[in-house]
């Protein structure tokens, strides 16, 4: 009798093994939220444009290219929405070209000034933007409680504006490049408290995911369930085993439903399909956590009404 029970057991933990497994290898077919996308001018790094990710060296590209090329990314990969920030005037032509696609977003203060705060009311309130960030104070040498990000950090309490902040890693080596004021210590998550308390309600993501200060990441995310991640370009610009290892942790740490994709696509229409292609490959993602990480969180941290839920969720049904 025992033995039989014990061989039922056996079967029944190896079909749910079989099952999780077959799960976790189920691909996500649904729409997808891109977080974490920018509207650059081709040379923002330079020309010839170089391209880390063809390896195929330097490039000449347009601005209609690099569009094309994204905009057939998002087609391809049923991207349904993009929160997209860049300088003003390039992001006006995305969402000109491309209406109801992007929710926009000055990129400041790295590629704009740090507006006057009454005209960027008066811009929020125009509809001109419907997001804040990326905000890139990092490379000013801010911390993110930096006050002379007060005004802006109170504008989109108070409007209620998705606010993304760059916290954490940028290119190899910038700092003693060309971000003299770029420091990875002004990239602690830690350093995110003295906002969170003095800006309770701000609906705040944290770009990056703070890596690499996962300890740091995971104190944030479990003190304040309202702060979220997103993972841009981790999926693409580290190696993708340490990706794995820190998006594991957190998912494994119970925070699957504050991560958010992001592509960071810059120049490079390409990085969107291996970002996504690196979740998908998440064998240690179940499927429904694979769709709240593609979709549900963004949906619920964007406060997407229900017809625009249902909206996308026919457009990739299509
Ligand atoms: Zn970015």
């Amino acid at each position: 009798m025992i033995r039989l029970f014990r061989t039922f057991i056996a079967v029944l933990a190896a079909s749910s093994l079989q099952s999780n497994a077959a799960d976790a290898q189920e691909r996500y077919e649904g729409p997808i939220i891109d977080m974490h996308m920018h509207a650059y001018p081709p040379d923002i790094f330079g020309s010839p444009v170089p391209n880390p990710i063809s390896g195929l060296g330097s490039t000449e590209v347009t601005e209609e290219e690099i569009r094309q090329g994204t905009l057939e990314q998002m087609r391809r990969h049923k991207i349904v929405l993009a929160v997209l920030s860049g300088p003003p005037e390039v992001v006006a032509r995305w969402k000109e070209r491309a209406p109801g696609l992007f929710l926009t977003s000055p990129h400041f203060p790295r590629w704009s000034p740090l507006t006057d705060i009454d005209e960027m009311r008066g811009q929020y309130e125009a509809g001109v933007f419907e997001a804040m960030g990326e905000i890139s104070s990092q490379y000013s040498g801010m911390e993110p409680a930096d006050k002379r990000l007060e005004p802006y950090v109170a504008l989109a309490e108070e409007l209620g504006i998705p606010f993304g902040l760059h916290v954490g890693l940028s290119g190899r080596g910038v700092a003693l490049t060309e971000h003299p004021d770029y420091r990875i210590g002004n990239g602690r998550p830690l350093l995110l408290e003295p906002l969170i308390i003095r800006h309770p309600d701000l609906r705040l993501y944290v770009m990056h995911a703070g890596w690499p200060f996962l300890d740091e990441m995971k104190a944030i995310l479990w003190s304040y369930p309202h702060v979220y991640v997103d993972i841009s370009p981790l999926s693409w610009f580290i190696p993708t085993k340490e990706f794995h290892t820190y998006l594991r942790a957190l998912v494994e740490a119970g925070f699957d439903k504050q991560i958010m994709f992001g592509s960071d696509q810059m120049i490079w229409p390409d990085a969107i399909g291996l970002a996504i292609e690196a979740v998908q490959e998440a064998d240690y993602l179940t499927h429904e956590q694979k769709a709240d990480i593609f979709y549900n969180n963004a949906a619920r941290f964007l406060e997407l009404s229900g017809a625009e839920i249902t909206t996308h969720k026919e457009i990739t049904r299509q």
